[in-house]
């Protein structure tokens, strides 16, 4: 390595003509090279590079002063005297003539920085290249452009990052830091929500006056290397380095809550700043700070409605706090009678006559709107709910049926169509409940369906089994909800009491565009034949589908096309509108 050293910059004076001047035409005839270079406003000094090294030809006075300076402070550092070395030998087998840039040095009283050139020279006596270096120093230039652009990139009332700057303190961060290898960051979006009041009662003096308290109490709650920012008119946001994740940011969170909980004093007033939170946790340090931002931007705008600290975590954690919010409020709703079931119609294909209904579950609640089954059904199973919600709709629906008797002077001749949970199976006593139903509202078992799934039998084939028996002893019909999707073998469908086969919707609704799916239920259809099953096709949306399921011989039909699924009262009123005179 030595060899390739250029540690002393040796100066060697050689003798060194401009060959313009030899023919003796050009002005520049019989002048030293030291004059030339004399005259040039900036340092420079011509280098001669060789193998082993980079020499010193001739320099101008500024050159061998910053010369010195850079011997001492370059001493003992190899390091840099190697990079002027690459940097020259890289120049020289690029065969340019001339370039620029610029080099950034730790001085003193902070960076420093030159412009340097570089430009080729005839060579000199020897064969080694000579090289024209020019340094300029551009230290108070750049302070300059750096004073304008934290004035660009910052807000001038608080003196924090605005939007802009927020992004560039972040990029730097993330650059800059060593991060352990699975670090994340997290975004905290804080939103001011009666600052715009302050701003109209009491001015916007008294505005900007709340604005820098917040600011710095903001700035008392972070942890070394936080970023905080002012990134709208009342909106702050915190950039954090996340160690341990949630818990680091709820950490945090809590020490805004406890900076901003004493009241500010603002013109002879006592002002209680309330603030809205919302966070956002980045996946890695790879994913867009700007996104990271925006989530939590949408965090906070949830948490302005909502009144509490709301995260957003690539929806896993909005989505753990949707079903807590639900479960909550369903369990409120079961025991406050909140839900209701509707009754979409079971046509018989052949006939067109109204067989029945099948009763499904609707929730609507006050604060998040209409829920649909799939997903509280998905609740209630998660948290056991569904057995309390099970019983609930068997109940209800028996009840259905009596009134409508009872309206009618007569039983109906139609049935309902009640569905269990495999999780509900499992953990109740789903035949007691169902004859408790039945005797309570003295229907006949016969016109009260069970619709049970293929995942049921398969998670406990034993129970399953005891329980069909024992709603046959009820005089129930069975039918096998969502036929087609599960993993249910022949041989068990065979030996239980199962008395319908309900297609599945997914096969149904794209039979006639689908061969495969039409195959599945033709197939379907003659396995029921000859088990002695009866079959409903699930999702009829339009009237071809309907002919096609008749044509093929399936029993029953149940979808959009005859009919949605409709209140107690339109159930009852669409079916004495249709007895008798229905036709397919
Ligand atoms: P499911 O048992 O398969 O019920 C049929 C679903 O298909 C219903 O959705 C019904 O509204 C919908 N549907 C009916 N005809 C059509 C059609 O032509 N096109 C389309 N696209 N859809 C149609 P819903 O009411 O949203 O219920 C969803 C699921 O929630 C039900 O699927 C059932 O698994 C569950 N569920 C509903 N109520 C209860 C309940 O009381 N207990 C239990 N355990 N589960 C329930
Ligand atoms: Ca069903
Ligand atoms: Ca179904």
């Amino acid at each position: 390595m030595k060899s390739m050293s250029v540690r002393n910059w040796p100066v060697k004076k050689t003798s060194v003509e401009p060959r313009c001047g030899e023919d003796g035409a050009h002005p520049g005839q019989g002048l030293e090279v030291d004059h030339w270079l004399a005259a040039l406003p900036q340092s420079a000094g011509i280098l001669s590079y060789e193998p082993d090294g980079l020499s010193v030809v001739a320099g101008n006075d500024r050159f061998m002063k910053r010369l010195d300076l850079y011997r001492e402070r370059t001493s003992g550092n190899e390091g840099n005297d190697q990079g002027w070395f690459d940097r020259v030998a890289a120049f020289i087998d690029s065969g340019q003539e001339s370039i620029g840039f610029e080099t950034r040095r730790d001085g003193n009283l902070g960076p420093e920085y030159f412009m340097c050139t570089l430009g080729r020279l005839p060579s000199g006596e020897t064969d080694a290249p000579l090289i024209l270096l020019t340094v300029t120093d551009r230290t108070t230039e750049r302070a300059i452009e750096k004073n304008l652009r934290r004035e660009l990139l910052s807000d001038g009332l608080t003196a924090l990052p605005n939007r802009t700057g927020f992004g560039e303190e972040i990029d730097d961060r993330l650059k800059n830091n060593a991060w352990p290898e699975h670090a994340q960051f997290g975004i905290i979006a804080i939103d001011l929500s009666r600052f715009s009041r302050v701003n109209e009662s009491l001015g916007p003096m008294a505005g900007d006056e709340l604005l820098i308290t917040v600011a710095k109490r903001l700035k008392s709650s972070l942890r070394q290397g936080d970023v905080l920012a002012r990134i709208g008119g009342n909106d702050f946001a915190i950039f954090a380095r996340l160690n341990n994740g949630l818990s680091d940011s709820l950490h945090i969170v809590q020490r805004i809550k406890e900076a901003m909980s004493s009241p500010i004093r603002l013109s002879g007033l006592q002002i209680r700043v309330d603030c809205a939170i919302g966070c956002a946790l980045s996946i890695n340090l790879q994913e867009d700070p700007d996104d990271v931002v925006r989530k939590a931007q949408a965090a906070v705008k949830i948490a302005k409605r909502s009144g509490k600290v709301e995260i957003y975590r690539n929806g896993v954690l909005k989505e753990a706090q949707r079903r807590f919010s639900i479960e909550s409020r369903l369990r409120d709703a079961l025991a406050q009678g909140g839900l209701a079931l509707a009754y979409q119609p079971l046509i018989h294909l052949q006939t067109g006559e109204i067989t029945g209904f099948e009763a499904l579950a609707r929730w609507d609640d006050e604060e998040l709107g209409r829920v649909s089954p799939v997903e509280f059904i998905a609740v209630a199973e998660e948290s056991g709910l569904i057995t309390s919600l099970g019983r609930w709709a068997a109940y209800e629906a028996a009840q259905a049926l009596s009134r409508w008797d009872a309206k009618f002077g007569q039983p109906l001749p139609v049935g309902v169509n009640v569905n269990l949970s495999p999780i509900q199976m499992a953990r109740d006593d789903v035949a007691s409940m169902f004859e408790e139903a039945l005797r309570y509202s003295g229907v006949d078992g016969s016109r009260l369906t069970a619709e049970v799934t293929e995942s049921a039998i398969v998670a406990d084939p034993d129970k399953a089994r005891k329980l069909l028996f024992a709603l046959k002893d009820l005089q129930m019909p069975i039918a096998m909800d969502d036929f087609g999707t599960g993993f249910s073998n022949l041989a068990s469908l065979h030996s239980l009491p199962i008395d319908i086969l309900k297609i599945d919707r997914s096969f149904v609704s794209s039979m006639l565009e689908d061969r495969d799916k039409a195959v599945i239920v033709r197939t379907i259809l003659s396995l029921a034949e000859s088990l002695n099953l009866r079959v409903t096709a699930e999702g009829i949306e339009t009237q071809d589908l309907a002919h096609a399921l008749q044509k093929m011989g399936c029993w029953q039909g149940q979808g959009y096309y005859f009919a949605r699924p409709m209140s107690e009262a339109d159930a009852f009123d669409y079916w004495r509108a249709r007895w008798n005179f229905e036709t397919v």
